[in-house]
């Protein structure tokens, strides 16, 4: 039996203006798998994320996440999790408060929100910080703070937009290691992007080729 897919683009189209971003965009992935979307710059890796997420919408096509035809979801409503470059924390928030803001908006209860936060502070290797400010950590401990910020409402989803391409190539590789054994771990089906053809071969599972808006090429 085919392996059913978690997440499924369905001839997904999209244009900025008259340029096209998108063009035919097919491709599934298994649920809990890790693929890599590999292209250059500009090849449009960050647009079909967006897709997915529900931050831009796509012209034409379907998105599909578990079974559910998602493109008038808003973007609160996906379940997913994203990891951007910069780390986009919070710089007036305290490591933990970055880490609960989701929680926070979500209402859970403070002790619920504590009981999470100290879990996924300790996931990612951050336990003890948590009074810390983004400016008193080093950039790979800040950008696993942005993971643990983006797991803590639980997504079945992750999106990893070049996650580590700001970080010194010495902390990428440890970087690189690290989370493919928690997104392992978690089963949470993943997608990470980078313009890294080493990098993408080394964390994924299966690799998607971009370019100019097209998928080139999709295998193990
Ligand atoms: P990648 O992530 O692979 O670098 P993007 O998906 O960010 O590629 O961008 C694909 C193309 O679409 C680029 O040429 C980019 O300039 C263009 N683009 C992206 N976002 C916008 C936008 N909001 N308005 C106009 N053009 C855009
Ligand atoms: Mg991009």
């Amino acid at each position: 039996m085919a392996e059913q897919n978690y997440v499924e683009l369905r001839h997904v189209n999209k244009k900025y203006k008259d340029f096209q971003a998108s063009d035919d965009i097919n491709f599934g992935i298994g649920k809990g798998k890790l693929i890599g979307l590999l292209g250059p710059s500009g090849s449009g890796k960050t647009t079909i994320l967006r897709m997915l997420a529900g931050l831009e919408h796509a012209d034409s096509g379907e998105i599909i996440i578990d079974g559910r035809v998602v493109n008038d979801v808003p973007a609160s409503e996906r379940g997913i999790g994203f990891v951007f470059q910069n780390y986009a924390l919070f710089r007036y928030m305290t490591i933990y408060d970055n880490v609960a803001f989701g929680l926070e908006l979500q209402k859970m209860p403070k002790k619920l929100i504590k009981e999470r936060v100290t879990k996924l502070l300790e996931m990612t290797g951050l336990s003890g910080l948590e009074k810390r400010y983004p400016n008193q950590l080093s950039g790979g401990q800040r950008q696993r703070v942005a993971f643990a910020r983006a797991l803590a409402p639980n997504p079945q989803v992750l999106l990893l937009d070049e996650p580590f391409a700001a970080i010194d190539a010495k902390v990428r590789g440890e970087l690189r290691t690290w989370l493919k054994e928690l997104v392992e771990k978690l089963g949470i089906t993943s997608i990470f992007v980078t313009h890294d053809q080493d990098e993408a071969v080394e964390v994924a599972d299966e690799i998607i080729i971009t370019n100019h808006g097209t998928i080139e090429q999709m295998g193990t």
